[in-house]
């Protein structure tokens, strides 16, 4: 109640449905008036400070889905008038939703806060409204992951809301326990291996139009889009690439194996050559009408996480547009 209380307060939703964002943790915090500072934690992922001045610490050694829920945490412990705490690794490992005695009901508390801070229930809906899901797309873990990374929480946090919401129930969360998030990122992926698999992979699509994407650095995107070839219209992948994105991937996927001229999907594997924040704008047109497109798909995308040492993005771009 505290989180969505706040959410009104701050003007959240109306925020989202205009911007197509995640929840602006960081920038709660700024509007707040809590002070904030990033830096590389020993053993702990933030902590909450009164004495000898208001503030809160977040680590910068742990991936932008923990720095987010770190610092909703925090925020949860101002605004619930909390002690102050130093939070370590337990803020991960406790579920926010099952009282046991020999948790501290403060932790608890903050938690919960973060959880609804963060995955408030209409921001799961605006989400599926926007994708075409139905509650049985939230029993696939391939369709939990996309929707972890648009609201910029984890995997984990992501199922285990949308079992406190009763979207799935408990023995399909007890499968989504023992999934690899890193088996999902390879099948999105095909043939195409990266030189690791901490980076998050977005499978965006015409559905993600007008969206603002914030991601991390080494993150990649798999656009797959449906292209009419058969009447000279193809998705112009030169447009990523003048943007300063790399094309590691190009394939198309039949949708029926028979016929000349049926649609096919393109899919387009594309990383970021240096992280800084943009906008895609992609045709499908014909090469020789340019100016003439079928369809047009725009997004915004941020992918400068995690947070880096100092003072968060949020507040930087603040300062300097201030100056
Ligand atoms: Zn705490």
């Amino acid at each position: 109640m505290a989180a969505e209380r706040l959410h009104r307060q701050l003007g959240s939703q109306q925020r989202v449905e205009c911007d197509g964002d995640n929840i602006d943790v960081f920038g709660a915090l700024v509007q707040l008036g809590v002070p904030l500072v990033l830096r590389p934690l020993k053993g702990l992922l933030g902590a909450y400070l009164r004495e000898p001045a208001l503030g809160v610490l977040i680590t910068t050694r742990r991936p932008l889905s923990v720095q987010r829920y770190t610092a909703a945490h925090e925020l949860g412990h101002f605004r619930l008038n909390h002690e102050p705490s130093l939070d370590n690794e337990d803020i991960l490992r406790r579920s926010p939703f099952v009282a046991n005695p020999e948790y501290d009901l403060q932790e608890v508390e903050a938690d919960a806060f973060a959880m609804g801070f963060l995955i408030p229930r209409w921001l799961i809906a605006w989400h599926a409204k926007k994708q075409d899901w139905k509650k049985d797309h939230f029993t696939k873990s391939d369709v939990v992951y996309q929707l972890s990374l648009r609201l910029g929480a984890s995997f984990e946090a992501t199922w285990r809301t949308l079992q406190h919401y009763k979207l799935i129930t408990s023995s399909i969360a007890t499968d989504f326990s023992k999934v690899k998030v890193r088996n999902l990122k390879k099948e999105l992926l095909g043939d195409h291996r990266p030189p690791d698999y901490r980076r998050d992979v977005w499978l965006l699509t015409e559905r993600d139009a007008h969206m603002s994407i914030s991601g991390s650095r080494n993150d990649l995107f798999v656009l797959r889009l449906k292209e009419h070839g058969g009447s000279g219209f193809l998705w112009d992948a030169e447009e990523l690439k003048r943007k300063g994105f790399s094309l590691v991937s190009d394939v198309r996927e039949k949708i029926h194996d028979f016929g000349i001229g049926n649609p096919t999907f393109r899919r387009l594997t594309v990383a970021l050559e240096e992280p800084k924040q943009g906008q895609i704008s992609l045709s499908e047109r014909r090469p020789w009408q340019p100016e003439q497109p079928l369809k047009r798909l725009e997004l915004t995308y941020d992918l400068t996480g995690p947070e880096g040492e100092g003072y968060s993005r949020v507040e930087r771009r603040r300062v300097l547009e201030a100056t």
